[in-house]
């Protein structure tokens, strides 16, 4: 593992844009400093004496553990966000900064929606939330104010970024309106919905997706919006099947349990299928179990189409810099790293004459031209 604890500190602009990054959920991307700062403008206490340095050590991950350890402390600290759309707005616009610094040209954030309105639970207002924000903001607000956050980013630091709207896992209710939503702001930033959440609750199905959720991919594909599917984290590789064959994924997020079947693998392989590969999170969700084979290395061995990003960096504390300096000490090399960006510049789901111009800046950069 790299030192990621000493985070350096990059002067914007200094590091060519040259990165493309498209697994990272907005909710685990807000600056710590701008979680502390938001405690004590809300009053909201997430640890006893309410210290910076306490803040830190609860939100960074330190040991692998459980994917479900990992959402509870995004759930826990989230509460700064949540029915407030200013903030939405802020921590949207600080991503760009934060990912100009990190050499992206361009980026693609996820959210879901509704865990940022005032629906924290079904049916259930968090009191201080209602207290701090008597007209908490809806699901629309929340996609209206990160996409007014990233726009204004865009112009700042000179950087290209789209929105992914995430279902979640265990709230189907939800996706109908996630559906809704990307198509109402397809042509205003957002690119493609997505599933997220703790993907292996459904013990009694053969897959981890509910009719619901199936209906609404089939859906967005049939209105012509793009799909990437959160399988084979925590869950089995037939939930990366099922995401693929039923729930006409384009891309997966993670999927590193295919490596354990082989004809499934062998299938994603032939297919060509792009894997969000985010090697911090996935080394503390225990999704990559550095005892057994590591996927990144099997990816990478197996040519697999893959891209790196950092997921969830509030959690992790880590940069692109050092999510590539931990697949190099897996035994990647530079080739690895920069087909890693080219694939997720091919794989990413901007309009098709973005993508053009973006790979011909790419091409250029890293001399195929
Ligand atoms: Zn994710």
């Amino acid at each position: 593992m790299s030192n990621r604890l000493t985070r350096r500190v990059i002067d914007t602009n200094k590091v060519p844009k040259s990165r493309v990054e498209l697994h990272l959920h907005l909710g685990g991307s807000v600056r710590l400093s701008t979680v502390w700062e938001l405690c004590q403008k809300k009053g909201i206490k997430l640890t006893t004496n309410g210290t910076f340095k306490e803040l830190v050590d609860f939100c960074v991950i330190k040991k692998p553990g459980k994917l479900i350890d990992f959402l509870n402390i995004l759930s826990h600290y989230g509460r700064i966000l949540v029915g407030d759309a200013d903030t939405f707005e802020r921590c949207a616009y600080e991503i760009c900064e934060d990912e100009a610094n990190d050499g992206v040209l361009y980026f693609e954030l996820r959210t879901a929606p509704h865990l940022g309105s005032n629906i924290v639970k079904k049916g259930h207002n968090d009191p201080i939330i209602a207290a701090n924000h008597p007209n908490a903001c809806s699901p629309k607000q929340v996609v209206e104010a990160v996409l007014r956050g990233l726009k204004r980013g865009q112009q700042d630091f000179g950087i290209h970024s789209a929105l992914i709207l995430s279902c979640v896992c265990g709230y189907p209710e939800w996706s109908e309106e996630v559906l809704q939503l990307a198509q109402e702001y397809r042509d205003k930033g957002v690119v493609g919905i997505d599933i997220a959440g703790q993907e292996d609750m459904n013990p009694d199905l053969t897959h981890s997706f509910t009719q619901n959720e199936v209906m609404v991919f089939k859906a967005a594909k049939e209105l012509g919006l793009h799909r990437t599917v959160h399988a084979g984290e925590a869950g089995p590789a037939v939930n990366v099947e099922f995401a693929l064959d039923s729930m006409f994924a384009e891309r997966i997020g993670h999927g590193y349990s295919v490596i354990f079947d082989d004809n499934i693998y062998q299938k994603c392989l032939n297919d060509n299928i792009h894997f969000e590969l985010c090697p911090h999170s996935s080394y503390f969700t225990g999704s990559i179990n550095p005892i057994n084979r590591n996927p990144i290395v099997v990816f990478a061995e197996d040519n697999a189409n893959f891209s790196i990003s950092k997921d969830d960096p509030t959690v992790t504390a880590v940069t692109l810099d050092e999510e590539y300096d931990y697949c190099r000490q897996l035994g990647l090399n530079e080739s690895h790293i920069t087909r890693a960006n080219l694939n997720a510049m091919r794989a990413a789901f901007c309009s098709s004459i973005l993508k053009e111009q973006l790979l011909k800046k790419l091409y250029s950069i890293y001399g195929f031209e």
